[in-house]
């Protein structure tokens, strides 16, 4: 029979992708389902960039590239964050450069703090990659923000990493300078906790947004910056993303890449290339409609009984609670099923994300989707209420 190997134990299929092939399922038997449940722009990726990936094929790039990215698209990220190309590596999207980055430094047991709510996948890759997910609750009267008194707490010898992500997917808080600055001075105290720190939201941000290592320039030694291509430039499906940290860090992941996947793919990289050096405008529009429906959402959100919907500062998700919303004994999971089966839109509860009592919603759909699914909502929360 076949047989698993241990470090699988511990993870199970993403609640999000359960919810995604409900939604199909239900689909599939005729039913008109708005699934506002995935973090994927609904924009298509910008034509100059897949002209350059055309180009780039015809001209050859389509052999295997450096293991740690080509030199051209390294160049460009090292410019764009302001650093040296032995600090940058090219992975198959940010998730693997997050992979890789674990892989390359957790020993048993070594611990990985997850300001909660955190993006789903955080917690399972530090399992897969032998560590331990150390959860601290940053609930939404604290604006889902770690505090500098918290991070303290969480830290042992055994912690590695501190995992932040801003703009947060779910919750779309971003960290500012001060915040940063007072998290930093607490790990200036402990050397041996280093900062993974994922921006792949940064271009899709409403409010001011800065770079952890901008803030906090003192930890940079310690730091490895997230970021790609894949949400500000809709390009999920080109899987470019890339880390900044540290020579010493990036070698250890490269040296990990080039036994799992040799480098990104070369055309995807010709692609990623051209979206950096291209005009920077189409980012702003873009950035300008998420925001439109941003606050659409969160009123039309907040309109509705037993529901509060605090307003994100970047990415595309609200994280609204629906503690008021829950029949007796009901579990977030159980509210998002029952919003399934009873209304035909698909929303991913906040236990997915670590943080129950809460849902998200993901605003990256058209106005017609979005539209749809708060009117279902609406008719279908009032009528409980
Ligand atoms: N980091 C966060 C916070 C995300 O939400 C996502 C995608 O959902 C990723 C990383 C993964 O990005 P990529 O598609 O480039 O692997």
């Amino acid at each position: 029979a076949f047989r698993a190997a241990d470090r699988l134990g511990g993870i199970e299929l993403s609640e999000i992708v359960r919810i995604s092939e409900r939604a199909k399922v239900l689909r599939d038997q005729g039913r008109d389902v708005v699934a506002l449940s995935t973090g994927e722009p609904d924009f298509p990726t910008p034509d100059f960039v897949i002209e350059a990936a055309h180009q780039a094929a015809l001209a050859g790039e389509t052999r295997y590239t450096a293991t740690v990215g080509t030199p051209a698209l390294r160049e460009a990220i090292a410019q764009e964050h302001g650093r040296q190309m032995a600090e940058v590596i090219v992975s198959t999207g940010a998730k693997q450069v997050l992979a890789n980055a674990l892989m390359a430094t957790l020993n048993p047991g070594d611990e990985v703090i997850l300001p909660t709510p955190f993006w789903t996948s955080y917690a399972d890759m530090v399992v897969v990659a032998g560590g331990r997910p150390v959860t601290v609750p940053c609930p939404m009267e604290a604006g889902f923000k770690l505090s500098p008194a918290a991070l303290e707490a969480a830290i042992t010898p055994k912690t590695r990493w501190l995992m932040l992500n801003s703009p947060s997917n779910p919750s779309g808080a971003i960290y500012s300078a001060r915040e940063i600055a007072a998290l930093a001075e607490v790990l200036e105290r402990y050397p041996q906790v280093w900062v993974i720190s994922d921006e792949i939201y940064a271009h899709l941000s409403f409010s001011p947004f800065v770079s952890f290592t901008a803030a906090a320039p003192a930890l940079a030694p310690r730091t490895l910056i997230v970021s790609g291509v894949s949400k500000a430039w809709a390009m999920t499906g080109w899987r470019i993303g890339w880390g900044i940290g540290p020579a010493p860090l990036i070698k250890a992941m490269v040296s990990l890449q080039g036994q799992s996947t040799s480098g990104a793919c070369s055309v995807a990289q010709a692609a990623a290339l051209a979206a950096l050096n291209g005009p920077r405008d189409l980012l702003r529009d873009r950035c300008a409609i998420f925001q439109t429906r941003r606050d659409k959402v969160v009123a039309g959100l907040n309109a509705l009984p037993g529901i509060a919907c605090p307003v994100p500062d970047g990415a595309f998700y609200v994280f609204p609670s629906c503690k008021d919303a829950l029949r007796k004994g009901e579990s977030d999971g159980d509210f998002c099923a029952r919003l399934l089966d009873e209304t035909d839109v698909a929303v991913v509860p906040g236990r997915a994300f670590g943080l129950s009592g809460h849902f998200r919603l993901s605003f990256a759909y058209s106005d017609d989707a979005l539209d749809a699914g708060l009117a279902r909502l609406g008719d279908y929360l009032n009528k409980e209420a």
